[in-house]
């Protein structure tokens, strides 16, 4: 028996419809268990409250009028085709909407402007080549440059 299973069987506990066997797993873990000891207290006290409710007999013929009800065709839901169609029909419809005025909107902006920051890359590259070439370069790395970059032939 876990608290689960334990809360499942609570209302039939409560009513006398646990077989022994079950009951006696019940209460034992009801017992070692506190979480359970609250739910239990807990439940017969609704149990108790709804018990202390007035009780009102039914019609005599209650189950009779609805056997009779239900085996009326007219008591069943009938399905409203026109209903149905115009929920399918409505969600295409309203993609096809925001399809078309995405369009729209988009054939109103003007072209978007060419970026002139980027720059023929042709350019950068020959002033990389004139920086690369006025760099001072000593046959062998000195000390320092050993020092601050960590790199070793
Ligand atoms: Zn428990």
């Amino acid at each position: 028996m876990n608290c689960k299973r334990f809360e499942q069987q609570i209302w039939a506990y409560l009513e006398g419809q646990l077989p022994s066997a079950q009951a006696q797993a019940f209460e034992a873990h009801l017992q070692a268990c506190p979480r359970c000891q609250r739910q239990i207290a807990a439940a017969q006290a609704t149990y108790r409250a709804l018990r202390a409710l007035p009780r009102h007999r039914a019609p005599e013929n209650l189950v009779a009028q609805v056997r009779h009800r239900m085996a009326q065709p007219s008591a069943r839901p009938r399905v409203d085709w026109a209903r149905v169609w115009r929920r399918v029909a409505l969600a295409p419809a309203l993609g096809l909407l925001t399809v078309a005025a995405w369009w729209g909107w988009q054939a109103q902006q003007p072209n978007a402007p060419i970026n002139t920051a980027a720059e023929d890359p042709t350019e950068s590259l020959v002033e990389l080549h004139e920086q690369l070439e006025v760099a001072d370069w000593s046959p062998s790395p000195t000390p320092s440059y050993f020092i601050s970059t960590g790199y070793t032939r």
